[in-house]
This record gives structure tokens, sequence and C-alpha cells, in this order.
């Protein structure tokens, strides 16, 4: 679904994402994991067009879409994104904010897009929410209803920014939950996370950055239980 090839990324002269190679097949869920300041963020609003590489090329089913002539509404369609936090406008019910995108920017209209939006909600326990403002929700509720809006224009892939990092921890197993749920159904997904118990249950690939490089690469069980590098053994003992 999504390949990166030798993705190049800098600020200011900073290289952030070194000659970086991916590919994440239809179904699959891949896991970034490293430490603070790797790239796993960058690497994301790279593959969601937020940011411009400087070299390489990205796809999505086959097609360029760092090339200029991509059609960018339509790659920001067929891909999901949610971040760690703030994600829902707070001056819109959560029908609104689910509904704004394929209302606004792709055409849906008012009824189609209502009731796809309910359907979603219905699906992740939260069909009762829908004339809710953002902030009478809990934190995992929010992070929920920024699933539903991430599914709501039908997109092929979702990116999952560190989507847990700003929950209580009493709150985080019902997000996992959801993800979970998203695998079930064939989702495919590119997923940062800290939490390493999680990436090595949900991940089919899991893919370790560092200093934006990939340094390795593989199933979850190898790059947990018999990591390749030096430097993800370290990683992985610092932080479990
Ligand atoms: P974390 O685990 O803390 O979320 P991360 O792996 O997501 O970290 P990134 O956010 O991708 O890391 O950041 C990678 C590097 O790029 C960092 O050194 C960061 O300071 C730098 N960086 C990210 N965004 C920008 C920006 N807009 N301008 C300048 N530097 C940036
Ligand atoms: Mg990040």
């Amino acid at each position: 679904v999504l390949r990166l090839e030798a993705v190049r990324k800098s600020f200011g002269g900073h290289l952030v994402l070194r000659d970086v190679e991916l590919a994440v097949p239809a179904h699959s869920v891949t896991a970034l994991i490293g430490a603070s300041g790797s790239g796993k963020s960058t690497l994301m609003r790279c593959a969601n067009l937020l940011e411009e590489i400087d070299d390489g090329a990205i796809f999505l089913d086959g097609e360029e879409i760092t090339d200029p002539r991509a059609d960018q509404d339509g790659v920001r369609r067929r891909i999901g994104v949610v971040f760690q936090a703030y994600n829902l406008f707070p001056h819109m019910t959560v029908l609104d904010n689910i509904t704004l995108a394929p209302r606004r920017v792709h055409g849906v209209g008012r009824v189609e897009a209502e009731d796809r939006a309910r359907e979603l909600l219905d699906r992740l326990g939260l069909a009762a929410k829908a004339g809710e403002y953002p902030d009478r929700l809990s934190g995992g509720q929010q992070q929920r209803v920024a699933i539903v809006r991430a599914l709501a224009t039908g997109p092929r892939l979702l990116l999952l920014d560190e989507i847990t990092a700003a929950l209580d921890p009493e709150l985080v197993g019902e997000v996992l939950a959801v993800v979970r749920d998203l695998k079930e159904q064939g989702m495919t997904m590119v997923l940062s996370t800290h939490e390493m118990g999680f990436a090595r249950e949900v991940a089919d690939q899991v893919c370790f950055l560092d200093n934006g490089a990939v340094l390795e690469q593989g199933p979850p069980e190898q790059v947990f239980g018999d990591p390749r590098q030096d430097r993800t053994r370290r990683f992985l003992s610092r932080i479990v």
C-alpha cells in the first residue's frame, strides 16, 4: 500500500530522515519505534504530504504521491491520520468533526456523510456521543472519535502517531482495543508508539528508527526477541 524509497528530509541542515526505505503491505500493521527525535512523526508527516521530502519518493498503491503533479487532496482522502492529542475541533460536535472533511473537502452530501459517521461511531461504541462537544468526552473517547474522523473518508491507510501518549493509563486500553479491531478488519496501519508490549502484540513488522535512519526492521519476534543491532538492544533495554 505504502512504499518509501530512499526518503531524505532535513530541517535547516539537520538530517532527520536518512534514506528511509519502508514497505507497508496491504492489511499489515507497521510499528515505528525509536527514541524521541528519531524521526517517527516526520516520517508519517511526509507520508501524508504535510512535509515535503528533499529526496527519494513515496508511493501509495503504486502511485508516486511525492510527484508534484500528484493529487494532494486525493492522497489525503486515502490516508487517515491521528495524532497524539488535541485532534478535535473544540467548537464542533462529534458528528460535525467527523463529517467536516468528507463534506467540505471531498464533496460528500450531508446525509451520506452523517450516515457513515454514525455507522463508524456505532462500531467504536460511541453512538451516543454524536451530538456532544469534545470537552464533554474523556481523553480516550476523544481519541476514538479522532480515529472515526480519520476513517470517515474511507482511507486505504491509517497513520497513528502516538495516539495513546497523552492519555491517562486507564484510558489507553480502550484506544488500543480499537486499533486491534481495525487490524482484525484488515485495515492497513502505520503507528508510532512507546508502548513496546502493544507494538509487539499488534505489529506485523517493526521498524526501529535511530537518528533518522532505519536501523532494524523485521517481525516483532525478531526485533524485540533477537535484535541484530547493538543500538536496538540498548534502546529496548532502556525502555522496557
Ligand atoms: P517523539 O518520540 O518525541 O515524538 P519523533 O521520533 O517523532 O520523536 P520527530 O518529531 O520526527 O521525532 O523529530 C525528528 C527530528 O526532527 C527532531 O530532531 C526534531 O527536532 C526535528 N524536527 C521535527 N519537526 C521539525 C520542524 N518542523 N522544524 C525543525 N525541526 C523539526
Ligand atoms: Mg513524534
